[in-house]
């Protein structure tokens, strides 16, 4: 990666030694610049130290001479608490970056999409990538999703950087600018870290500050916090701004109503692709994610025709709504990214006939705003510590077993749904808890069903 010139023999502090500082932090020793490394764990100091980087105590050193300072996203530097390193910093004027500003300003020629959101930054994000992939674009694909931005390839004028975002970065950019930046959504979450909703908002709605001469906005208009930010960049600013919604037809927008993607960036209401004939894009939030990803191409000068090629081959993710196995006409589907119930009902309105895995680590607030879905529950499976919170939200509404493990649950879940043969029958992953009283991280137990069901016996059709 070529680095900015100007940090080539400057001093920069690297706060934050995990997977993204580390990687940051070698390819700026590696290009010259002096980095003075810290993390406030000793084992994570440790391991840097013995990749080749250089520890500093930047809680005590003197920070003088220091150009900027590379924060690690996570760490927070103004709410709940300022960490003293970020006070120390800004006491002496220091700028704190991402990563993400560092690569802008390696690649200034690139064309820059960013891509943020509360939900379905990573669905869009690669739905982007993949539609410019395949119209024969040289794309690279990063940022909060996957690979981290300084280990992305250099691009020049021929190349797209796809970028998520999330509002822990964006409150670390300060030059990096984009041609096309796309909001998808705004409800509330990490408010603690942002001092609040007005303070999540306008962490989100920075990215449009952040925008190229002539760059195009792509706003989802769905949510009240969202429509105050395209209303604010239209009249303040007087911007472009491409509206999206599955909720309603939008003039000089994108919208996708009862499934049919329709452009009016023209004026002229032009029915494009039926997303429902897209299996890796299910439900409505996804069209809200293809709308979105249709406009980014759009403004990126895509075709049309290439870009609906790109929606219709789509892979989709892995652990979002991911069709691992039709087995004995059941389809097995793994939801393990459904850490909660909001992200849990999005899965469970596409399905009519559910035999539901769920359970893990319990988050607040439970299930309760489900209720209206149990209707469409043939037979719950409970697994993990929430067994017994859930066991009282089913009770006496949809029938429910105690199962324990995901081995059992997958193994009754596939005896019950085979023998009640319903065409429809979906066993569906999609637990509304974190995963860490049995699994390493969502990625892990999604894993673990795709292995349980690839070893389930019954006649198989392709997924
Ligand atoms: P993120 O990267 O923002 O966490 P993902 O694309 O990984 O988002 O999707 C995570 C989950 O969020 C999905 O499994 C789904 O439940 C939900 N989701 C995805 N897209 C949307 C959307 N546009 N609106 C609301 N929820 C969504």
């Amino acid at each position: 990666m070529p680095l900015v010139p100007y940090l080539q023999g400057k001093t920069v502090a690297v706060m934050g030694l995990g997977k993204s500082g580390t990687s940051a932090a070698t390819v700026l020793q590696n290009s010259g610049a002096t980095v003075w490394a810290w993390d406030d764990k000793a084992e994570t100091r440790d391991a840097a130290a013995a990749a080749g980087l250089t520890i500093v105590d930047l809680t005590t050193a003197d920070l003088t001479e220091v150009a900027l300072v590379l924060w690690s996203p996570g760490i927070p530097h103004t709410h709940p608490q300022p960490h003293p390193v970020a006070t120390r910093a800004r006491a002496l004027g220091k700028k704190l970056v991402c990563d993400i500003e560092l690569l802008a300003l390696a690649c200034p020629s690139a064309h820059f999409i960013g891509i943020t959101g509360t939900n379905g930054k990573s669905t869009t994000t690669t739905l982007i990538g993949h539609i410019l992939t395949k119209a024969g674009r040289k794309v690279a694909i990063g940022g909060n999703l996957g690979i981290p931005a300084l280990d992305l390839p250099p691009l020049g004028t021929d190349g797209t950087y796809v970028l998520e975002l999330s509002s822990y970065q964006l409150e670390l950019i300060d030059q990096a600018a984009f041609d096309v930046a796309l909001l998808l959504n705004i409800t509330p979450d990490h408010l603690g870290r942002h001092g609040g909703m007005d303070g999540y908002i306008a962490a989100k709605a920075g990215l449009f500050g952040r925008l190229r001469p002539g760059g195009i906005a792509v706003i989802g208009i769905d949510d009240a916090p969202s429509r105050s930010v395209i209303e604010h960049l239209r009249n303040a600013s007087g911007e472009y701004a491409i509206a999206i919604s599955t909720e309603t037809q939008v003039m000089g927008g994108v919208c996708a109503v009862e499934g049919i993607l329709v452009d009016d960036c023209d004026g002229q209401a032009t029915p494009i692709i039926n997303l429902r004939g897209i299996a890796s894009l299910p439900g409505r939030h996804n069209w809200q994610n293809a709308c979105a990803a249709y406009a980014a191409a759009r403004a990126s000068d895509v075709d049309i025709e290439a870009i609906c090629k790109g929606l219709s081959t789509y892979p989709g993710l892995a652990h979002r709504q991911e069709l691992v196995g039709v087995i004995d006409g059941v389809r097995y589907v793994n939801d393990s990214k459904a850490t909660n119930a909001d992200a849990c009902e999005k899965a469970m309105v596409c399905y009519d006939d559910i035999y539901w895995i769920i359970g893990g680590q319990p988050k607040e607030g439970g299930i309760a705003s489900l209720d209206y879905l149990y209707p469409r529950i043939r037979r719950a499976f409970l697994i993990g510590d929430a067994t017994e919170d859930f066991a009282a939200s089913l009770q006496g509404k949809a029938p429910f077993e105690r199962c324990g493990t995901l081995d059992v649950a997958v193994a009754r879940a596939r005896e019950t749904a085979v023998a009640e043969r319903r065409p429809g029958a979906v066993v569906l992953l999609s637990p509304a808890c974190a995963s860490w009283d049995q699994f390493k991280s969502f990625e892990h137990r999604g894993d673990v069903f795709r292995a349980l069901v690839a070893a389930l016996p019954g006649e198989r059709r392709p997924a």
